[in-house]
């Protein structure tokens, strides 16, 4: 069930990516709130160990969101505290006549990348945007 402290941390989502450069068109953030701490990450044209370790190509170059948010956490947290975490993932389209406006677009976890670091993670919770529309997806495991 999606709570007032989702509809919270989507509103704080929107404002993180109106207010980040990004070093391409794809406009995501993803925030790991774990008690009343929360790591923010934003998909990011860069390598690193945990797109290589979880991401459909070992050799791509880029970190989604999510995993980005999860290297955040993890420099803080223990990885045993990611179970008791919840993962929120927002992307804003650009849209309208001049595509000046934005709205949400569907931010669910990649199944072949970002999914499986959250299953080995053990997240128990995801809470992603919807397309259009400004209510939001949830997925519960474990
Ligand atoms: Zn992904």
């Amino acid at each position: 069930m999606i709570r007032v402290r989702d509809h919270k941390v989507m509103t704080l989502l929107k404002k993180c990516i109106l207010n980040h450069e990004y070093d391409d068109n794809y406009r995501l953030a993803a925030a790991i709130i774990h008690g009343k701490r929360r790591f923010i990450g934003y998909n990011k044209k860069k390598s690193h160990p945990l797109a290589a370790r979880f991401q459909k190509h070992p050799e791509a170059i880029e970190l989604h969101a999510e995993l980005d948010a999860i290297r955040e956490a993890l420099r803080y947290l223990e990885v045993a505290d990611l179970a008791s975490s919840i993962l929120y993932v927002g992307r804003l389209k650009f849209t309208g006549p001049n595509k000046q406006e934005m709205v949400w677009g569907l931010a669910l976890p990649c199944k072949e990348g970002c999914m499986k670091a959250i299953e080995a993670f053990d997240i128990p919770r995801v809470v992603y945007s919807l397309n259009n529309v400004s209510c939001y997806g949830e997925m519960i495991h474990g």
